[in-house]
């Protein structure tokens, strides 16, 4: 416990050292990138995601991979201080994707892609560059009501548009992508899901499917917040992000979590017991890798309007408890630790906590990291949804292509692997229609 300590507290202080500090660039929330896909795009996309984050398309360091984010933006200090003598035997690493995830973890500054000043979704980094293309049209204000499905096969999508339902057919095929909360939703109305529930509320059955809307699984975030010595602007994304492996004999890291000064601090059951936060607050979000605990979502009607009700189900397996009690006694341990001290005034929250009370700080703390996903597992045997090429048991040409997918969460965040989940399945449609 102690050497992974030292390791990760390293990391982070030098994190605090650098004179690049990400979070004074970006402040939107919801569309936030981490991303070292290693992907050879082509000329087109490389030429304008490297100038969009003003590196030199010449350089060799962005040669065919997208490499974005603090490296495109300098991190002269952080680069010197990882050859510097201390450093040895520290696992810091340049970018948090990759190796250090798969291996016995480390720590390093977030990736980002950052142009003026803000984090950049995903959407204007992989399809803006596209919109003039005669292939392509996005329809905004289009809220899904139902997939078309005739004699077993999908042949478009039901749709509201500014209040008129309106219908979209399908030459090719139907790509599902609403992500692992409304594509299990939309799949339900259109009477793909447990025939049990879909008979409840009156919906025809189209395919039976018990697995659609279970094996939901996300990452919960766990706070310990600090009280900063200096004014930081408050963002929804993270400046440093560190993995590790608790005492449980994983060679992975089964626990991770972002540091910063992030504004989701701290939820409002905590902020009750502990009083306000300081103006200044500066927080490890923490989180399990892999948990166990599995929930579901279903329907509540047969409308569109009806709310999904989301069982999450989250810390109901002891195994993931205990971890969230290694993950919090680690970050205090590092933020608590000397090397800390000049940058952090006093811990706020949770203190030194034991037994009954941590798990009750634990359980009180626990929040999202919008990492949603399995909803529509891909594999084989009755709970599974998709096969391995994307496509619905049972109903003719639609695939699914986002988080829903995930037989199992990934080990990080989860934008990138939904980003190759669509590299895949429009792999898979070129294959298919000779594209
Ligand atoms: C606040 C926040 C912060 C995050 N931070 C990070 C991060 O730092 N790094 C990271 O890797 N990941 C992060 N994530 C997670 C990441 O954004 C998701 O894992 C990823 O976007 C999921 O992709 P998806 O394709 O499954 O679904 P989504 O990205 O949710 O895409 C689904 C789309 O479908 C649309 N839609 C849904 N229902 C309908 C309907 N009925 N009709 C029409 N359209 C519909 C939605 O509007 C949405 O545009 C964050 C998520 C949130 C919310």
């Amino acid at each position: 416990m102690k050497q992974k300590s030292i390791q990760l507290l390293s990391a982070i202080v030098k994190y605090f050292n650098s004179a690049f500090r990400p979070s004074l660039m970006g402040h939107k929330t919801g569309d936030v990138i981490a991303i070292d896909l290693n992907t050879a795009f082509d000329e087109k996309e490389r030429e304008w995601i490297l100038s969009d984050l003003g590196i030199d398309k010449d350089n060799p360091e962005g040669k065919g991979k997208v490499r974005p984010g603090a490296r495109a933006v300098g991190t002269g200090q952080w680069r010197c201080s990882r050859r510097s003598p201390g450093t040895a035997g520290i696992k810091p690493f340049d970018s948090p994707n990759g190796r250090m995830m798969e291996g016995p973890g480390g720590a390093s500054i977030s990736d980002v892609i950052v142009r003026n000043g803000l984090r950049k979704s995903i959407f204007r980094a992989y399809t803006y560059p596209y919109m003039d293309h005669a292939n392509l049209t996005v329809l905004t204000g289009a809220l899904v009501r139902r997939l078309l499905i005739e004699n077993g096969t999908a042949v478009g999508v039901a749709v509201d548009h500014h209040g008129q339902e309106r219908e979209f057919r399908a030459r090719g095929e139907v790509v599902l992508s609403t992500g692992a909360v409304h594509t299990p939703k939309i799949l339900m109305l259109s009477g793909i899901g447990d025939h049990e529930l879909l008979d409840l509320y009156g919906i025809p059955v189209v395919q039976h499917l018990p697995g659609v809307g279970r094996n939901f699984q996300d990452h919960l975030a766990v706070t310990c917040v600090w009280e900063n010595t200096k004014i930081d602007a408050r963002t929804m994304s993270c400046d440093a992000v560190m993995f590790w492996s608790s005492n449980s004999g994983s060679r992975k890291p089964d626990l991770y979590a972002c540091c910063g000064p992030i504004a989701a601090a701290a939820t409002p059951e905590n902020i009750a017991r502990y009083g306000p936060l300081p103006d200044m607050p500066w927080v490890m979000y923490g989180a399990l890798t892999q948990p166990e605990s599995r929930g579901y979502l279903e329907i509540t009607g047969p409308d569109p309007k009806d709310p999904v009700r989301l069982v999450d189900n989250t810390l109901s397996r002891d195994a993931d408890l205990k971890k969230a009690i290694a993950c919090v006694e680690m970050m205090r341990e590092v933020g608590n630790s000397a090397p800390l001290k000049p940058y952090l005034k006093r811990e706020v929250m949770p203190g030194n906590l034991k037994g009954a009370d941590l798990t009750r700080y634990i359980r009180d703390a626990g929040v999202t990291y919008w990492h949603q996903a399995g909803t529509a597992r891909m594999g084989r045997g009755p709970m599974a949804v998709v096969d391995a090429n994307l496509r619905v048991y049972g109903v003719e040409k639609l695939r699914i292509a986002d988080g829903s997918i995930m037989p199992a969460l990934t080990t990080g965040n989860t934008m990138a692997p939904c980003v190759v989940i669509g590299e895949r399945a429009a792999h898979e449609l070129k294959v298919a229609h000779g594209v």
